[in-house]
């Protein structure tokens, strides 16, 4: 019973959150046609909903003293059952605020978190490079001191809210000797001089992303976040905590598919009965439950041991990202199965999250890059290193 990880107060949101979504995104989002000005909607709505207000700390305008893994993964859990993008909208909100709830001075987080948490500026982090994705290591991009300012040379690509956020989470190397230790943080508004959004990219599924192009961008020194060398170290703090609020989206649209292979199964007939007396239909509906059931309980553990301080995390997260999204893939194709013709008709709820379920196995750490970080850990106890769990 995933429950267990659960205090009074998640219990409260969960409700709160499972009635918006009835209320606003079911049945499908027609809004989808038009990402961005769904996005900005979404973004603006769950804003006023005091929803967002969970990525960022109270004294800044958040909803708790600290963010909790398991307030994010619940709302990413409720809004993918509901709509992809109202996930994505959500997600990237705390995915580009986080690094300054993380290591921003007080003067940092006073002056773009509170925009954030209310919807009114969307927000982007922007990590990956044409030449740089698994490996991020290798970032090309550089941040060049000269006097009180920084000036960004570079290229990102796959950034999402390219374009449309109005704050940026830009990670640039300032000392390229020194390689992964030599990359640096900084906070980039969108109206800065030599930020340029060089293309939109389409994918299989609405998501606002694209090319960003960094052509002699100039910001104050007051911009870099943490110190100078602390970038990778950031970026991989954010991403630890967000890896099972992944697998929670993907949770969400797996219990969607579950949720419409039942009910199609009970509507259609064939051979003189209802698809949900055959055995060979039943057998799917108990592994797409059971797989389900599983992923929830690796997510919801890896969100308790994070809002505990509990050893393990990385790990743990791995895990559950990993599981969760792999599972979600699985369970979305059964239910696309069970609907047989209907499933790949376009518009139909199986044929979207058929799509949408895709891109979770890939950003932000693909599943091949989990195993690596499974086993990395795993193998710390055999060469003598102090294995996390
Ligand atoms: C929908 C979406 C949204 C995104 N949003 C953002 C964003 O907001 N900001 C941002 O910075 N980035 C974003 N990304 C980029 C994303 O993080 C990268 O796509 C991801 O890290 C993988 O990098 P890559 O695409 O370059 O693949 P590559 O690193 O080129 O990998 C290609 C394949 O090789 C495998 N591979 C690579 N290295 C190894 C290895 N050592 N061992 C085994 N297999 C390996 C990978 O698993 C993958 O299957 C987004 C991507 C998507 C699809």
């Amino acid at each position: 019973m995933v429950d267990c990880f659960f205090d009074p107060e998640h219990l409260i949101l969960r409700r709160q959150i499972q009635a918006w979504v009835e209320k606003n995104l079911l049945p499908e989002s027609v809004r989808e046609a038009e990402v961005e000005e769904a996005t900005r909607g979404l973004a603006s709505q769950l804003g006023r909903e005091g929803f967002i207000a969970y990525v960022a700390p109270k004294k800044f305008g958040g909803a708790r003293e600290k963010v909790q893994a398991r307030d994010l993964c619940l709302l990413r859990e409720e809004l993918a059952f509901g709509s992809a993008l109202a996930d994505t909208t959500f997600a990237l909100q705390a995915l580009g605020s986080y690094p300054i709830t993380l290591v921003g001075s007080d003067g940092q987080k006073s002056r773009y978190l509170p925009p954030i948490v209310r919807g009114e500026v969307l927000a982007a982090f922007a990590l990956t490079e044409p030449q740089a994705g698994s490996d991020i290591a290798s970032l090309e991009t550089r941040a060049v001191k000269r006097g009180k300012q920084y000036c960004l040379t570079g290229i990102k690509c796959f950034i999402s809210n390219a374009g449309l956020a109005g704050t940026y989470v830009v990670f640039a190397s300032t000392d390229p000797e020194k390689k992964a230790k030599g990359v640096s943080a900084f906070i980039v508004e969108a109206n800065r001089p030599g930020l340029v959004l060089k293309e939109k990219t389409r994918l299989i599924s609405p998501h606002p992303i694209g090319v960003l192009a960094f052509e002699e961008c100039i910001v104050p020194e007051a911009n870099l976040l943490g110190q100078e060398g602390e970038g990778l170290k950031i970026a991989f703090s954010t991403l630890e905590m967000l890896r099972s609020t992944v697998g929670a989206a993907a949770v969400g649209l797996a219990r969607r598919a579950l949720d419409e292979a039942l009910r199609y199964s009970r509507k259609r007939r064939q051979f003189g009965k209802e698809l949900a007396e055959f055995q060979g239909i039943q057998f799917k509906l108990a592994d797409m439950a059971t797989e389900l059931e599983a992923a929830r309980l690796l997510v919801y553990q890896a969100a308790w041991l994070h809002d505990h301080g509990r050893g393990g995390l990385k790990q743990k997260s791995s895990m559950a990202k990993l599981y969760a999204t792999e599972a979600a893939q699985r369970i979305v194709d059964q239910a696309l199965q069970i609907h047989g013709g209907i499933g790949v008709v376009e518009g139909t709820p199986v044929e979207r999250l058929y799509r949408d379920v895709r891109s979770l196995r890939i950003y932000e750490g693909t599943s091949e890059i989990q195993k690596l970080v499974i086993a990395r850990e795993l193998l710390k106890e055999t060469t003598g290193g102090k294995r996390e769990a």
